[in-house]
């Protein structure tokens, strides 16, 4: 497949292309904000392209069959870059993916996205922003896979996770390693397809969670 990655020069982006790469399955097309990070791109074997989610971005998503959304505006930022971002950014990714054709979807969205109005303090706009974003790739017809994972660490992948609908002792965490191994092995799993779960690290291969969802 060719896959776009919205994000990639994120902390999770750059990891999804690291993971594409691996795979001999698909080719990785990058969008990122800044030329400067072009050269980084392409010793990550993507294939940049410059474009903001701020702006028109729609040709970003000429030629690929899959959408990784990756992005987000980051927690120093305010209440109208999370809304212009999180939610309107992602809001367009899945409209113009729909406009060209695009069917496979995944979102990078987290947990607590599906109760926002339980937000611990100060979360209420990010999970609010990230609940319409999900809902609007749930009612486009497009094939969607909903990631949401818990807190994210920096740690090397353990491949081992837990990933349900909902779980129920969610104050674990999880690497941006296995979320970015989720996010890619998700492309090509079939159970995967018009799901939304919420995934920590756990006992389970990736490939046997995401098997079991
Ligand atoms: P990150 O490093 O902050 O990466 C976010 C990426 O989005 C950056 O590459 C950034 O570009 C890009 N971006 C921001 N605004 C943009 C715009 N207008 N146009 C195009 N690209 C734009 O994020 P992360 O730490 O990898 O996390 C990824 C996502 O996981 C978060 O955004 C969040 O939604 C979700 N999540 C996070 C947690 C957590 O514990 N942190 C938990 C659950 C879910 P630049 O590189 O140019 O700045």
């Amino acid at each position: 497949m060719n896959v776009l990655v919205i994000g990639a020069n994120g902390h999770t982006g750059r990891l999804v292309l690291k993971e594409l790469k691996n795979s001999s399955q698909h080719f990785a097309k990058a969008m990122i904000r800044k030329s400067e990070q072009t050269k980084d791109m392409e010793e990550l074997g993507a294939r940049p392209v410059v474009a903001d989610l701020e702006q028109d971005f729609s040709y970003a998503l000429e030629n690929v069959n899959a959408v990784i959304f990756a992005a987000g505006s980051g927690s120093k930022t305010g209440e109208d870059k999370t809304i212009a971002i999180d939610q309107e950014g992602a809001k367009k990714a899945v409209d113009y993916a729909k406009e060209k054709g695009i069917e496979r979807f995944i979102m990078l969205s987290s947990m607590g996205a599906d109760q926002p109005e339980n937000a611990p303090e100060g979360m209420e706009v990010y999970l609010k922003a990230k609940n319409e974003a999900d809902k609007h790739l749930q009612e486009s017809g497009l094939n969607y896979t909903i990631v949401r994972p818990g807190a994210l660490t920096f740690d090397d992948a353990k491949g081992q996770i837990i990933a349900q609908p909902s779980i129920e002792d969610k104050s674990g965490d999880i690497p941006r390693e296995d979320v970015a191994k989720v996010l890619v092995e998700s492309l090509t799993t079939t159970e995967t397809n018009h799901k939304v779960f919420e995934i920590l690290s756990g006992e389970d291969s990736i490939d046997e969670a995401l098997k079991g969802i």
